[in-house]
């Protein structure tokens, strides 16, 4: 983790802090309006840890994201937080969370008033679904379905742009879709419910059973006969020696996955279906091919379009970014309209300058395409700023070039004010911070060397 120190106050750029809750660890980070994350950070919970002590390992995780309160006071815009639960985002209440104890704690107005930040919360899978439409896989698409199988099968839906919550928040539980009602008992209560047949404990299930009843099977001996867990990696390592038990059992998740998706598909018309989750991370290469078939071969579907279905683009990260975006909703700041931006950049104390999490304290530079280049030391030897030096740093051509400086005031030699004035190139030549600053809010193309 890179350790901020305490930043000067010429940072523009906001910042926010998003936050996912889980059963075993609580993990965080920083990140910047266009889903960069700066600083990340986790820290492990407790077994049955009490709502109290949840509270103090968030608090813990912001300031250590945060670095002390300075940045917190100053620039932090705000904080989003991911639960597993049902949780009303709009009250910002957690009403109920089946793996941790914070049903009816107010976890939004404690954080609010340690921080005098605006906190948002939101249910972890909507978050994560969230996360890749501003920042993932699901940019600029505005109908989006999210498929989790983990150790259940997580769902959300991203319907014109917006998340669907439902009237009690409740809603796109879609591991509960009932997919067969003759098929085995949910957790839930009901019967032949999607995680029943293709979430994680269910395969569990299943394969314990087949070699209870006398199946041979790899897993055996990749789980060192301890079939009590199966993780995914184990169920990917037996796909991949081609043991016929974990096939079958596989083919059958992939089965009711599949359906589920033609289900989807009728029910909300998606351009796109994001899978994630532990399992996918693992067999994504066996699951997504048959999912793809079931759904292309749907005959109602046959004279539209296809429906794409893609894997998550980021995997641990998606709740994080998620509620990094929840928070950025909160201020009505519209994160999918903001221009790709570059590289974070901001100076240090000691006038070294950070940039996406790396320290510099010599000569850098942020290219056009967004690049970090450290300045050769040839360069840097030299009295004066060469044409040659400014031709390999301003490729794509800049419309603004920003060369910061710490010390003396830069010359440019004849040739590289020529190189400039034919490329017609804005160079603006500034101290350290004003030109960070300059850098950081300027939107059309943009290059900045620090010398
Ligand atoms: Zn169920």
């Amino acid at each position: 983790m890179v350790e901020l120190h305490e930043v000067k106050n010429n940072m523009k750029s906001r910042l926010f802090i998003g936050i996912d809750i889980g059963g075993t660890k609580i993990s965080g980070g920083l990140a910047d309006e266009t889903g960069k994350i700066i600083v990340r950070d986790k820290i492990a919970t407790p077994l049955d840890a009490k709502p109290s002590e949840i509270l103090f390992i968030v608090t813990k995780l912001i300031n250590s994201l945060s670095s002390g309160s300075k940045i917190v006071a100053k620039n932090i815009a705000g904080i989003g937080i991911g639960v597993p639960g049902i949780v009303n985002t709009k009250k910002g209440k957690i009403v109920a969370t089946p793996n941790v104890d914070l049903a009816g704690f107010d976890l939004v107005k404690k954080i609010t008033k340690k921080f005098r930040t605006r906190v948002s919360i939101g249910n972890d899978v909507n978050l994560g679904l969230l996360g890749e439409y501003w920042f993932g896989a699901g940019r600029r698409v505005k109908n989006i379905i999210g498929l989790f199988p983990g150790t259940g099968v997580g769902g959300a839906a991203i319907v014109d742009g917006k998340l669907l919550l439902g009237a009690k928040g409740a809603a796109t539980e879609f591991g509960h879709l009932i997919i067969d009602t003759h098929g085995p008992e949910c957790s839930c209560g009901n019967r032949g419910c999607l995680e029943a047949i293709a979430g994680r404990w269910a395969i569990e299930r299943d394969i314990r059973a087949a070699v209870k009843a006398g199946r041979e099977s790899a897993l055996i001996d990749i789980c060192k006969s301890d079939l009590a867990v199966i993780k995914s990696k184990a169920l990917k390592e037996a796909l991949a020696r081609k043991d016929e038990l974990t096939t079958e059992v596989m083919e059958k998740a992939a089965d009711a996955l599949g359906f589920a998706c033609v289900s989807l598909r009728h029910a909300f018309d998606p351009a796109l279906i994001i899978f994630g989750g532990g399992i996918i991370e693992a067999c994504a290469g066996f699951i997504l091919p048959m999912v793809r078939k079931i759904v292309d071969d749907d005959p109602f579907f046959a004279k539209v379009s296809r429906c794409k279905i893609v894997e998550s683009e980021l995997k641990d990260d998606a709740v994080i970014l998620g509620a990094v975006a929840l928070a950025q909703e909160g201020l009505g700041i519209k994160a999918g309209e903001i221009k790709a931006n570059p590289s974070v950049c901001m100076v240090l104390k000691d006038d070294s300058v950070l940039i996406d999490g790396k320290t510099y304290n010599r000569g850098v530079c942020i290219r056009v395409n967004c690049k970090v280049k450290k300045r050769p030391k040839k360069f840097s030897e030299e009295k004066e700023i060469s044409e040659q030096e400014l031709r390999k740093f301003c490729k794509k051509k800049p419309e603004v070039f920003i060369i910061a400086y710490r010390d003396a005031l830069p010359v440019l030699s004849e040739q590289a004010q020529i190189f400039l004035k034919e490329k017609k190139i804005n160079a603006k030549i500034l101290p350290l911070s004003p030109a960070i600053d300059l850098y950081n809010e300027t939107t059309s193309k943009k290059a900045i060397l620090v010398i």
